[in-house]
């Protein structure tokens, strides 16, 4: 199979380095290599989330631990934050976990605002929020620092934030804003192969969960907390998920967390500016785009299948044609991981290239 690289936001595009990094051989997850493993990157770890509370890696994608989350923090009632795919999802998943939870639903694209959670939440009878960061069916970033501020004035209420799609890419200070769940899955703006999540957890979190009976095993966070204090993970890790992100760690701070932040801008920059350009709106509300990824709504009805195959056949790359309900009439490119803004302008100007063959369809109704 030919090598495609994937500019659709997630599984991203992993660098040879990293993949030489994840394909080492295998050591004992109980041996003295593989705690210094983890000892090695967990002060990283630490520094790239801005907090002093330990840093997990979960063998099991983002989903994983989203859902571990609810089953270790929620008694009561969740507040699910919904407003694209993925939000939208965290409302079943807790369904299907048989907790209570009360939607906060909004237009895909749309914001969530601290005002609309505080309105919630003053209602009472809740336990949790769940939130995600930067919404990546709608390239959608939500205002974390005002949110965690509001979800602050209720001291008995967890915010829970998926970052899958923003960690690492722009800063988030994990204690400073309060957060008491932070995870990211690997496959996103890390870079790393699919199949892991990184996670941290509050002191006022795993207080919670030691209330909570039936958190289950898996994704126990005082099982994790409790296997860290030794350098180990509950149960056999993905160790080539240690060692890829050590490669990974070593490549963020090889450039500069600073540095990183910028790069990310100003792919998100260049690539909203070639958008407006060429006539396509941007899907997010103004004022709320994601930095690592750029939805467009398919405004010139560009048939996506077959840009999409050009761009494969002559550039061996794919862009993304839509996710979920707006799949055909938005499409992603991402720009996350270890872009370059020299190869987003080059792939802008591949696509430019491809769009008069690919072409138009018939808007949807
Ligand atoms: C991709 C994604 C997920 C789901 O990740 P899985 O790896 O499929 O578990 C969750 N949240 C966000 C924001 C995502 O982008």
């Amino acid at each position: 199979m030919p090598h495609i690289k994937l500019f659709s936001p997630g599984p991203i595009e992993v660098s040879e380095k990293t993949m030489r990094a994840f394909s080492r051989p295998m050591i004992g997850h109980r041996s003295k290599d593989f705690q210094a493993l983890y000892a090695d990157i967990h002060p990283k770890l630490q520094q790239v989330i801005y907090t002093q509370q330990p840093v997990f890696v979960s063998t099991s994608s983002a989903w994983g631990v989203m859902e571990g989350a609810l089953r270790n923090l929620v008694s009561k009632k969740v507040l699910t934050c919904m407003s694209g795919a993925f939000s939208d999802k965290w409302f079943d998943v807790a369904k299907k976990n048989g907790k209570t939870a009360e939607p906060l639903q909004v237009d895909w694209g749309t914001a969530i605002t601290a005002e609309m959670i505080e309105a919630k939440l003053s209602e009472g009878g809740y336990d949790a929020v769940t939130l995600i960061h930067n919404e990546t069916s709608t390239g959608t970033l939500n205002p974390l620092k005002e949110i965690a501020a509001v979800v602050q004035k209720f001291p008995d209420v967890l915010l829970i934030v998926d970052c899958v799609s923003s960690f690492s890419a722009m800063k988030i200070p994990f204690d400073e804003l309060g957060l008491d769940v932070m995870l990211a899955g690997t496959q996103k703006a890390l870079a790393l192969p699919a199949g892991a999540a990184v996670f941290t957890v509050s002191e006022k979190a795993y207080a919670k969960a030691a209330t909570i009976k039936d958190r289950g095993y898996y994704f126990d966070f005082l099982e994790f907390r409790k296997n860290k204090e030794n350098d180990m993970t509950p149960t056999t890790p993905s160790i080539s998920h240690f060692y890829a992100l050590q490669s990974k760690l070593e490549d963020i701070f090889a450039e500069g967390l600073e540095a990183r932040y910028a790069r990310h801008l100003e792919n998100a920059r260049i690539t909203r500016q070639w958008a407006e350009k060429r006539g396509f709106e941007l899907f997010p509300q103004k004022g709320y785009e994601s930095i690592t990824l750029t939805c467009c709504k398919n405004t010139k009805n560009v048939d996506l299948p077959k840009l999409n195959s050009l761009l494969k056949k002559k550039h061996s790359c794919v862009i993304d044609g839509g996710y979920g309900k707006i799949k055909g009439t938005s499409f992603r490119i991402s720009t996350m991981g270890d872009e370059s803004t020299e190869n987003i302008v080059e792939l802008l100007g591949w696509i430019d290239e491809c769009l008069p063959e690919a072409g138009t369809v018939e808007p949807a109704k």
